[in-house]
């Protein structure tokens, strides 16, 4: 049994066997081979074992004969490896003896070894180690020819283990079979680890690199909610986990009737809470816990699903969706958020030529950049909005300048729609996210011009703190606790305040619980969060009054350094409420 620590983004407990993602997908089916099977199986490793050395002979001859002897002589390397006699007694041992089967012995051993020659910290040796996953990817692919599984083919419930998804993998795991899944890389706001959320599938991210250790077909667990990840568990770690899953069941019915209940504090001032959304179907889950809108709805995940631009009628039928859930709420609609590391395949180019993406043509950016993308997104929107109370959304807006040029477009749209007689609602809000400093900074004059505000903590933090939000090395630092972050979500709720803006904060913040008060005490009443914490979240309201929130918020202005703010709230958190601790 081998326990690996990661970072938990999304809760739960999923336990199967693993399906481990290399670069080309592939998974090894089964681990076991019949005793009486075994000599056919033998001849079946010497015979995929000759083709993969026939492959590297002929790639070797090829590249010696065009590019010179010294490109020859990597594969010849590769070569000798794979005829090394001591590498091949290994395998064949585990098949004869231990009846495994030749796709996961291989795999065992070249693994192995390359471990081994990576822990030796070594750039050389990192190489050769590469040269061992090369071996074993030829082999595998010779072995399991046709039936070779892919991610999107999947037939039977897997854990998927891989060093990254990206968003657009993520949106596409099919739920039916794929039950959570840990990757190597990855941070804890990731759009990853979010859709994890949104997907409700238990995952762990930025676990290092463990993926050596694993062939397929291992048992595994992963623990969403502690951020492990446990590898061929015993029997003992099994049962535990199996109770604790009876346990969290029952849990869950317990804060599942709050779902009908208000959502105000003690002393009853109404906290609003909206659900946030990437795919319309989760508006059923936020109807369930009684979300009473939809706050945020991300609907670039329409743009990642598949492999072309969603026509205007393909957004309408989606947007339409949403709001035959929450004729009455609100459905805030986000315009196009794409760019950094959400890039559906039509846009690959760009992503190429990007090197510092959070920084470059993201977002609002990138739209005003495709008008004609943007236009129809604006036409599907504000034709959708003749069914209820929609209102529009602006990302990442950095500038003045960049605001009045979207509504400007915005005009333009709402101008031929009229000009083609095509029903609209003209009236629809406008509003933006607050989620770069420069915006949280001129929110003031940014008051004057919109109808909203809606606080990203998610990219606030990652732009105020310089800590890139997806990655697990500076993980610590990242911290939605942060002074200098809380400052400016005070001082953007205090311009809202000024116009009596609506202004809510939609991040990651806001759902979890340990922050309730704190939002509640800036004088924050609407909150955006994810599906799966709106009871939570909603629990955290009503253990609470607002004096007491004002005098959290108060001691944790007191406090200079995130993780003294963060250990006070947990504090806090546990006398509040016992119980959700
Ligand atoms: C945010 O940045 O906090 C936010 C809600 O937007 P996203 O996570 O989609 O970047
Ligand atoms: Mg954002």
């Amino acid at each position: 049994m081998e326990v690996r620590r990661g970072i938990a983004v999304a809760p739960g407990v999923a336990i199967g066997p693993a399906l481990v993602l290399g670069s080309e997908d592939f998974r090894i089916p089964q681990r076991f081979v019949r005793v009486d099977a075994v000599d056919a199986e033998l001849s079946r490793f010497r015979a995929a074992l000759a083709a993969a050395v026939a492959e590297i002979a002929g790639h070797e001859e090829l590249a010696a004969t065009r590019l010179g002897q010294q490109y020859g002589a990597i594969f010849a390397a590769h070569r000798q490896l794979a005829q090394d006699p001591k590498l091949l007694l290994e395998i064949e041992d585990l098949i004869r003896q231990k009846c495994y089967s030749p796709e996961f012995a291989s795999s065992r051993v070249l693994r192995k070894h390359a471990k081994t020659l990576q822990n030796l910290g070594d750039r050389y040796f990192a190489e050769r180690a590469n040269d061992l996953f090369d071996l074993e990817k030829r082999i595998l692919r010779h072995l399991l020819g046709e039936r070779r599984e892919e991610l999107t083919q999947l037939t039977a419930p897997v854990l998927v283990l891989a060093h990254n998804l990206t968003p657009s993998e993520t949106a596409n795991l099919d739920k039916k079979f794929v039950l959570g899944f840990a990757t190597e890389v990855g941070g804890k706001s990731s759009h990853t680890a979010i859709l994890a959320g949104a997907l409700e599938l238990p995952a762990v991210v930025g676990v290092g690199s463990f993926l050596a250790d694993v062939s397929g077909g291992e048992t595994v667990v992963i623990d969403g909610n502690e951020g492990t990840v446990i590898i061929d568990p015993d029997e003992e770690t099994l049962g535990s986990y199996r109770d604790a899953e009876r346990k969290m069941r029952s849990a869950a019915v317990r804060l599942s009737s709050l779902g009908p209940l208000r959502s105000e504090t003690r002393d009853g001032v109404p906290i609003h809470i909206y659900g946030n959304i990437e795919f319309p179907d989760e508006v059923d889950h936020c109807l369930e816990r009684g979300a009473e809108g939809i706050g945020l709805y991300r609907t670039e995940f329409l743009y990642l699903e598949g492999d072309r631009e969603p026509t205007e009628e393909v957004q309408y039928d989606a947007y339409a969706r949403v709001l035959k859930a929450y004729p009455q709420g609100p459905v805030v609609i986000r315009t196009l958020d794409l760019g950094a590391e959400k890039f559906p395949q039509t846009m690959q180019e760009v992503i190429e030529a990007t090197p510092n993406p959070a920084l470059g043509l993201r977002s609002l950016r990138l739209t005003l950049h495709n008008l004609a993308m943007f236009k129809t997104q604006l036409r599907a929107i504000l034709r959708a909005a003749t069914l209820g109370d929609v209102r529009i959304m602006f990302p990442l807006v950095s500038s003045l300048l960049e605001l009045r040029q979207a509504k400007m477009i915005l005009g333009d749209v709402l101008e031929d729609l009229e000009e083609e007689r095509v029903a609209f609602n003209p009236k629809v809000k406008v509003g933006m996210m607050v989620e770069v400093p420069s915006a949280a900074l001129m929110a003031d004059e940014f008051g004057r011009e919109v109808d909203f505000f809606s606080i990203g903590t998610n990219d606030l933090i990652q732009y105020t703190l310089a800590v890139d939000r997806a990655n697990p090395a500076v993980a610590n630092l990242y911290s939605s606790a942060d002074p200098s972050v809380l400052r400016l979500i005070e001082g953007v709720v205090k311009a809202a305040g000024k116009y009596n803006l609506p202004v809510s904060v939609c991040g990651q913040m806001s759902s979890d619980p340990i922050y309730t008060p704190l939002l509640v005490g800036m004088g924050l009443r609407e909150l955006s969060v994810t599906p799966q914490s709106i009871l939570e979240v909603k629990q955290a309201v009503r253990n609470l009054t607002v004096a007491q929130a004002r005098t959290v918020l108060e001691h944790a202005r007191t406090l200079d350094v995130a993780r003294d703010v963060d250990s006070f709230l947990r504090g806090e958190m546990k006398k509040l409420s016992a119980e959700m601790v």
